[in-house]
């Protein structure tokens, strides 16, 4: 699959409804929402359970819902999935919910997008089990740059969104695992390649190159 020539910006991670002509979105679902009728040219989805979708008594519920969404063509990446030591059911339940997800990913052949919030010691136990064939993309990241160099070697991708550009974090990972995402700030993505720009001393087509590639190669697509 090649992208259309007209196509600027990917955002890899969004909860807008809204397409643009000049961007590709992977627009989140949430296990139980299902893949719309309708929907702009160029958006992808991703469907996952949420940590904080979980309590005590629906992970099962949630797994059969996200089954059926995750078949839909257009759902390229299964999350966002991840640990929440702030909300959500903990403990037990965040773990087999992501293991479970970590696998249909797996057999599915699809990457993951993660939603970690103070949950590295989980996130990285899980990935030394299930050792992912497919990359498992950290969004939104905001930590510190020595916890983003020790990811970026555990084979971890990023996804930054304005605020987790920073110089010293781009520093830090490698910029052939990096996306940029505006999720739920209200944001247009283009702002986020700016920023990206700036702190990371690129142009603005060696930006927009730069990311288009990764998110084909994240994809697997021919290139
Ligand atoms: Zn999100």
């Amino acid at each position: 699959m090649k992208l259309p020539g007209e196509i600027r910006y990917v955002d890899f991670h969004t909860h807008s409804a809204g397409g643009s002509a000049d961007t590709i979105a992977v627009r989140n679902l949430m296990a139980g929402n299902d893949v719309p009728e309708d929907f702009p040219a160029n958006t992808l989805f991703s469907a996952g359970i949420h940590p904080w979708q979980l309590t005590d008594d629906n992970p099962g519920q949630l797994q059969t819902e996200l089954l059926l969404t995750a078949a839909h063509p257009h759902v390229v990446m299964i999350g966002e999935a991840g640990f929440d030591r702030l909300r959500g059911a903990q403990g037990e339940v965040q773990y087999s919910a992501f293991l479970f997800q970590a696998h249909i990913a797996e057999e599915m052949g699809k990457p993951m997008v993660i939603h970690c919030v103070k949950g590295w010691d989980e996130l990285r136990r899980a990935r030394r089990e299930v050792k992912p064939g497919r990359p498992w993309v950290i969004h939104g990241f905001r930590g510190s740059s020595s916890l983003a160099a020790s990811l970026a070697g555990e084979g971890f991708w990023f996804s930054l969104g304005a605020k987790g550009l920073t110089a010293e974090v781009l520093e830090s990972v490698s910029h052939e695992k990096l996306l940029l995402e505006t999720d739920d700030s209200g944001q247009q993505i283009a702002e986020v390649y700016h920023h990206f720009e700036a702190a990371a001393g690129y142009d603005e087509q060696s930006a927009e190159r730069l990311v288009r590639n990764n998110f084909n190669s994240l994809l697997n697509f021919s290139l």
